[in-house]
């Protein structure tokens, strides 16, 4: 296992580098939303408050962005001070600032590229300004970057709770208790092969849902009209395996409006938009007996309202007694509104990040955390 930082002694004075996802969306120079941050601030707040000098960076989506608004956010919250360099002289000048139980917040790890490069000889500027170096952002670790995996070589390396509690949280998902229930939904078969092709060994029922099951409909030679298929060679192979559960009825859309239809008699001008609520509720017997569930992507398109079999599928698995893991940006913001979360043994906020944990059963980061010096 890795190395948390509650085994950390006696940090005072210690600097200590904190990677983290503070990637949050920015509105007119304004965070938007400031959840990520909020998620982020027991591990600052538990390193500021044993006296550790503490050291924060984080990359933004938008290569150019900057954390400025970030930091604006973060003031009012810990005493934090910011600097417009990552690692050069001003970087270097700020860091030496910084005092007991105070941090200081590096710009946008990702306007230098050999961040994403993971180059050794930024890792090792990045690792000069300090003594212990800190993963707690889950959400890149499936990313090989300078601050998530190189600079593990070069400082004594532990995991945040942040961090911890995703691991913690997703790893029953790697050892499903039998009868065990996978759902996979969303968009693109492509992202998610990997992850089925896992779930398939471990699970007893892996049921597919969302955009995906076009390609498994297209693949047995099904019309499936106007639906987006994005790999339907993929789903081929799996076909065979007796494991696959398909919904049989299914939402379409064409210019006369939405209705209800049996697999097999999708039109030429229909779109599959969603997996029909009768069709999930057949699956209920199973989420019943199941001790473990998985879940992740949506059952169809409901950012353009079509979300009754997702909403459907969330309120069958929170009344269920299994050990329920649910996860995927898309899947948290279609069922945020529905006021479940808290039925549900495990909410993972982590996108590619835990699809990769569940496919692979770890991360490049998680990894590197474990071969710390
Ligand atoms: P997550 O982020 O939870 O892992 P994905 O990113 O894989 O989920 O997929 C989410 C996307 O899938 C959403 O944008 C949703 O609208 C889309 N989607 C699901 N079903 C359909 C469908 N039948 N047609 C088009 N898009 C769909
Ligand atoms: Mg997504």
């Amino acid at each position: 296992m890795v190395r948390s930082i509650s085994e950390l002694k006696d940090i005072r004075g210690k600097r200590v580098l904190v990677r983290l996802d503070l990637n949050v969306p920015i509105q007119n120079g304004n965070v938007e939303d400031p959840y990520r941050i909020e998620r982020a601030l027991p591990t600052v707040k538990y390193l500021l408050d044993h006296g550790a000098r503490v050291i924060l960076m984080s990359h933004m989506s938008d290569k150019a962005g900057s954390l400025q608004p970030v930091y604006a956010y973060l003031k009012q919250k810990i005493h934090v001070a910011f600097v417009d360099d990552i690692c050069g002289a001003l970087a270097r000048t700020e860091a030496g600032k910084v005092q007991d139980g105070t941090a200081l917040l590096l710009q946008n790890i990702r306007r230098d590229a050999r961040e994403e490069a993971n180059d050794a000889g930024f890792a090792q500027e990045l690792a000069s300004l300090a003594d212990l170096y800190v993963n707690d952002a889950f959400p890149v670790s499936h990313r090989a970057h300078a601050s998530v995996v190189g600079i593990t070589a070069l400082l004594p390396a532990y995991a945040g709770f942040q961090l911890s509690s995703e691991v913690e949280g997703l790893s029953p998902a790697l050892t499903p208790q039998s009868p065990s229930l996978a759902i996979v939904g969303g968009a693109k078969l492509v992202t998610k092969v990997k992850l089925i092709e896992t779930l398939l060994s471990k699970y007893d029922y892996v049921f597919v849902g969302g955009a995906i099951v076009n390609d498994f409909y297209r693949a047995k030679g099904y019309e499936v009209g106007k639906s987006l298929v994005s790999g339907a060679d993929h789903a081929k192979p799996m076909l065979a395996n007796s494991k696959i559960i398909l919904p049989d009825e299914l939402i379409v859309t064409n210019p006369a409006g939405a209705h209800d239809t049996v697999a097999t008699e999708v039109g030429l001008e229909d779109v599959i938009t969603d997996i029909s609520p009768v069709a999930i509720r057949k699956i209920a017997p199973l989420v019943a007996k199941a001790r473990t569930i998985l879940w992740n992507g949506p059952m169809g398109n409901f950012e353009k309202g079509y979300r009754e079999g997702t909403d459907e599928l969330a309120r069958l698995i929170a009344g269920s007694s299994a050990k329920s893991i649910v996860g995927g940006g898309d899947t948290l913001s279609s069922i945020q509104s529905l006021n479940l979360m808290d039925k549900f043994s495990f909410v993972s906020t982590a996108g590619g990040a835990m699809l990769d944990f569940l496919a692979n059963g770890t991360l490049p980061g998680i990894e590197a955390l474990k071969e710390t010096k």
